[in-house]
């Protein structure tokens, strides 16, 4: 990156395609069930993660928590993984941790070295958030379904079709803007 010294940054050019990642998960989170918990189970949920209702945390990292998080990823290589929106599946989270961790296994990306990850972040307890979320996982198994199996080839190939067709037209979206961005470019001033 170029330096910075007079507090100047360009806002980010986002790109069409630039938004095929959060379009497959679009995709998968349209398609699977959302069991919402009782008020009960929550305070269950909340007592084995060590934690009380009135002061819920990030399970990862302690801070203040902004959303519930999929502990298992939905998505993983551009494909459902058969994991569904429900309270086993789901802890405290804050949005750092969620937007760090992605696809990524829990345990590893906590202890690991991606960006804004509680490793790098040097969260003093991690070894016993670890722990917690270990408990977590033998308190309720989540469910991990075969969605295709259950609503046969015929529905799920054409989802999956609509899918390719959409990432194809993002594609010559993309293709289309970058003529467009350098015919418009050759004609914006640049003074100096
Ligand atoms: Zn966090």
């Amino acid at each position: 990156l170029p330096k910075n010294p007079i507090g100047f940054r360009m806002p980010t050019a986002v790109t069409i395609t630039g938004r095929s990642s959060s379009l497959t998960a679009a995709f998968v989170s349209a398609i699977i069930p959302t069991i919402y918990p009782s008020h009960d189970e929550v305070l269950e949920a909340l007592a084995v993660l060590g934690m009380a209702n009135d002061d819920v945390r990030c399970s990862y990292c302690g801070d203040a928590y902004t959303e519930w998080d999929h502990l298992r990823p939905l998505v993983v290589d551009q494909k459902p993984t058969g994991y569904i929106s429900e309270l086993p599946n789901l802890v405290p989270s804050c949005g750092k941790c969620n937007q760090s961790k992605g696809k990524n296994p829990w345990r590893e990306w906590m202890r690991g070295k991606a960006p804004r990850c509680p490793g790098v972040r040097g969260i003093s307890d991690l070894e016993e958030r670890i722990a917690r979320l270990e408990a977590y996982e033998r308190w309720r198994q989540p469910q991990r379904l075969d969605f295709q199996a259950m609503v046969g080839d015929e529905l799920w190939n054409e989802h999956w079709q609509h899918w390719r067709d959409t990432l194809d037209q993002l594609r010559k979206s993309q293709t289309c803007a970058e003529r467009l961005k350098a015919g418009i470019a050759s004609h914006a001033l640049q003074k100096s």
